[in-house]
């Protein structure tokens, strides 16, 4: 016997449909004992998530429009799944106090926050189960900065104390204000994960509506294939590039104390979904998945005889931190340096950049890139074999795609070519059919 720590995502508590199949999930394994929930996330397609619609309702505060009926929405929201379960919960004790804190002109954090407090509240009625709160057990530093030792020793003492509990995910509290901070988007999984550190729990299961990873993206490749285990490592590397089931940053608990984190499917719960853990498994693939992004600028800078000029480096990142940018990859030649950058940092102002560029290093030339994609593939299995690069290389080649940057770190886990946004579907494409 062992711990579980499970997270709900949005869809998996989106209504009664969905919470009735939460509830047989945990009651399925008496060792499912600590559930972090999300807010109420999209019944379909063209719904609206409640935490969009919580900071729809700041946004009115803040340009003094009425909220009122963005809040209605959400109230009928909670109210339609209470009455669906027939659950006995007191929410409008908790709206009340919502609207109040509205009114005194509350902070984005904590209104953004309240969509998970409602649902712990919500499913903690519903499964009988301890309600315990994240404020005052995550915890920020004043520059909204997780204190991770200090929620480790938080959680583990609140929570000893319940046999099961439900606690709201995606926030916590601020040390010195006691103000409620929230993670970035998505950070239920974040939550999940710091509990099963914490409570030293045997897995971390992180409930969504797909059954894990895919190989590849399934907009670009018709039923790619399902990951059925993947490293930590390789996993921070498809999540880089793009590949997003789980927040980031919820991978690092897990990995510090080797817990396994199981992405499972609620509407499918016996797919085995992706499990993630240390293991590498280089003798059974070579790829383990593809995963890539859009929209990045290469600026070439050229020099006759760089490689013997110090601290040429160096300034180019000071001048890029000077524009708070920091850069993606940095693929170098013996006469040239590129630096490949999202456009989302260049933020409109490549020509001052490379201004900048022109005046502090005096390059013999300077050559821009735009419309980058880049496509990384990853695997453990990589390592160590001969005619990987060989077989991608020539895959993309057969697919008529100019490759225009590559990079290969010596881990030798990813090689990441740089194409045309307009080659990154067949890039893909080719790339997936070589290797899969
Ligand atoms: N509700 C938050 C969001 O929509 C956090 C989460 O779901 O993990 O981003």
């Amino acid at each position: 016997m062992g711990i579980k720590v499970l997270k709900f995502g949005g869809s998996s508590v989106a209504d009664g449909i969905q919470l009735r199949k939460m509830k047989s999930i945990i009651e399925a394994d008496v060792d499912r004992r600590y559930i972090v929930a999300s807010a109420p996330g999209k019944r379909f397609e063209i719904d609206n998530k409640v935490t969009d619609l919580l900071y729809l309702c700041k946004t009115h505060m803040e340009q003094n429009l009425p909220y009122d009926q963005v809040f209605q929405v959400i109230r009928d929201r909670f109210n339609a799944a209470a009455i669906n379960l027939e659950i006995d919960a007191d929410l409008e004790i908790h709206f009340e106090e919502i609207l109040t804190n509205m009114k005194k002109g509350c902070s984005k954090d904590y209104l953004a926050s309240r969509g998970e407090y409602l649902s712990a509240v919500l499913v903690a009625a519903y499964l009988k189960v301890d309600f315990v709160d994240a404020a005052g057990m995550i915890l920020f530093d004043d520059k909204g900065r997780l204190l991770f030792e200090e929620t480790d020793n938080a959680i583990a003492s609140k929570l000893s104390g319940h046999k099961m509990a439900v606690i709201p995910g995606f926030y916590g509290t601020e040390v010195d204000s006691g103000e409620i901070r929230t993670f970035s988007r998505g950070g239920s999984d974040i939550t999940g994960a710091l509990i099963a550190k914490a409570m030293n729990a045997q897995v971390y299961e992180n409930w969504t509506d797909v059954s894990g990873f895919l190989m590849a993206d399934p907009r670009i490749i018709k039923n790619p294939k399902p990951i059925d285990k993947i490293s930590y490592k390789e996993l921070r590397e498809l999540s880089y590039m793009g590949a997003s089931v789980l927040h980031e940053d919820a991978i690092y608990p897990c990995r510090l104390a080797n817990i396994p984190i199981n992405i499972k499917n609620t509407n499918h719960p016996d797919d085995p979904g992706t499990t993630i853990t240390d293991k590498e498994e280089p003798d059974t693939k070579i790829v383990t998945g593809i995963a890539g992004s859009k929209d990045f600028t290469v600026i070439a800078i050229y020099k006759n005889m760089l490689s013997h000029e110090k601290g040429f480096v160096r300034r180019i990142l000071m001048i890029l931190e000077d524009f708070d940018i920091s850069i993606e990859h940095l693929p170098t030649g013996i006469d040239t340096v590129s630096v490949v950058l999202s456009n989302r940092s260049i933020d409109g102002r490549l020509d001052e950049i490379i201004d900048e560029f022109r005046a502090q290093l005096r390059p013999d030339g300077v050559e821009v890139f735009e419309d980058i994609a880049l496509i990384a593939t990853v695997g453990a299995g990589m390592n160590r074999r001969t005619g990987v690069s060989a077989k991608l290389f020539t895959a993309l080649a057969e697919a008529n795609v100019n490759v225009r940057m590559i990079d290969q770190g010596s881990s030798e886990m990813n090689i990441i070519v740089g194409v045309q946004n307009t080659d990154f579907n067949a890039a893909i494409k080719a790339i997936y059919r070589a290797f899969e």
